[in-house]
């Protein structure tokens, strides 16, 4: 028997739980197979918890987890993923962005034998700083990152089947960078467009920072390209550096000693100063990422559960 589960991370949703609910079950009544919704309290401040609690006591499908603090939407992610008991997910925002009504569609696809149904968005609507930097990252990303390919609109919104889910269960890392581990997994693809939309209620989550965090994070987590960038970059100056001291001794051999070199002194130990601390920087990152993988921490910590039937 087939089964749907419908999970959605939700942080500070108070005001969009239920419209979500209510559009997504419209299209969902329709389509006669048996759906449960995951919803996971991501720690939200506001009466998220509150309005899962009275919603998972109404309708006997709907579960939720709610997390003892906000560990982000990867976490999330992760924790719907876990407690999702269907033979297909579908992983949607709980703001609207992701329209309920490409559900049909995503399930038609799967049961045509895909195993990862992803709705694309264009990027109508938004503006133009956002859009270009953006595109940047995209082109970036997939000029450093091995064995996954990113393409821009994108996202976490996407239907699994059970062999992909359990297949992305098994990647246990605790730095997740979802999009990447996505790719990562394989199976086979079909991909469907959607049009952009503005979130119903509430606040977006991103601030500029934040998007600057998630994309260091999506090009280091995924190889290792950037430290050997590093040491060519190392080897490469050091090179230089020798060719300039040879030359100065020469010069010193023919000429004498001139007036010393102030300004070349200075700007070499600016320069190299510069691409040392980039590259310790770096490093730095990737030990930063086994000290977190080593510790071997829980992703979340879960408060409470709706009661399972
Ligand atoms: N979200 C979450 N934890 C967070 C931030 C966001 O679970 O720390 C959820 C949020 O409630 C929403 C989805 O992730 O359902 C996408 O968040 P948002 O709309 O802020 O991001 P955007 O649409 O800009 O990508
Ligand atoms: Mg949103």
């Amino acid at each position: 028997m087939e089964k749907l589960s419908i999970v959605v991370p939700c942080y500070n949703e108070e005001d969009n739980v239920i419209p979500f609910y209510h559009e997504s079950k419209s299209f969902i009544e329709k389509m006669d197979i048996e759906v449960e919704y995951v919803f996971v309290d991501d720690g939200s401040r506001d009466q998220t918890l509150k309005v899962l609690r009275q919603l998972s006591n109404q309708q006997s499908n709907v579960r939720f987890i709610s997390f003892s603090r906000n560990f982000g939407k990867e976490a999330g992610i992760l924790a719907g993923l876990t407690y999702a008991s269907g033979t297909a997910v579908i992983l949607m925002d709980a703001d609207l962005q992701h329209p309920p009504s490409l559900i049909p569609e995503m399930w038609k696809y799967y049961k045509e034998g895909y195993d990862q149904v992803i709705a694309k968005r264009n990027r109508k609507g938004e503006n133009f700083t956002r859009r270009k930097i953006s595109n940047l990252f995209y082109k970036l990303a997939n000029k450093f990152v091995d064995e996954v390919e990113m393409i821009d609109g994108i996202g976490d919104f996407r239907l699994l089947s059970r062999p992909a889910l359990d297949a992305l269960l098994e990647l246990k890392e605790y730095n997740r960078f979802s999009k990447g581990l996505f790719s990562w997994i394989g199976y086979s693809e079909k991909i469907i467009e959607f049009e952009n939309v503005q979130r119903a209620n509430g606040e977006g989550k991103w601030s500029f920072n934040g998007l600057l965090n998630y994309a260091i994070d999506g090009i280091l987590s995924f190889n290792n390209r950037p430290l050997r960038i590093a040491i060519y970059g190392g080897l490469f100056i050091t090179f230089f550096g020798f060719i300039y001291i040879l030359m100065t001794l020469i010069n010193y051999f023919i000429n004498g000693i001139e007036t010393p070199g102030y300004f070349t002194t200075i700007s070499a130990i600016i320069l190299l100063g510069g691409v040392q601390l980039t590259f310790l920087g770096i490093i730095g990152e990737y030990i930063g990422r086994i000290y977190y993988e080593a510790k071997k921490r829980p992703h979340y910590l879960i408060k409470e559960k709706s009661l399972e039937e």
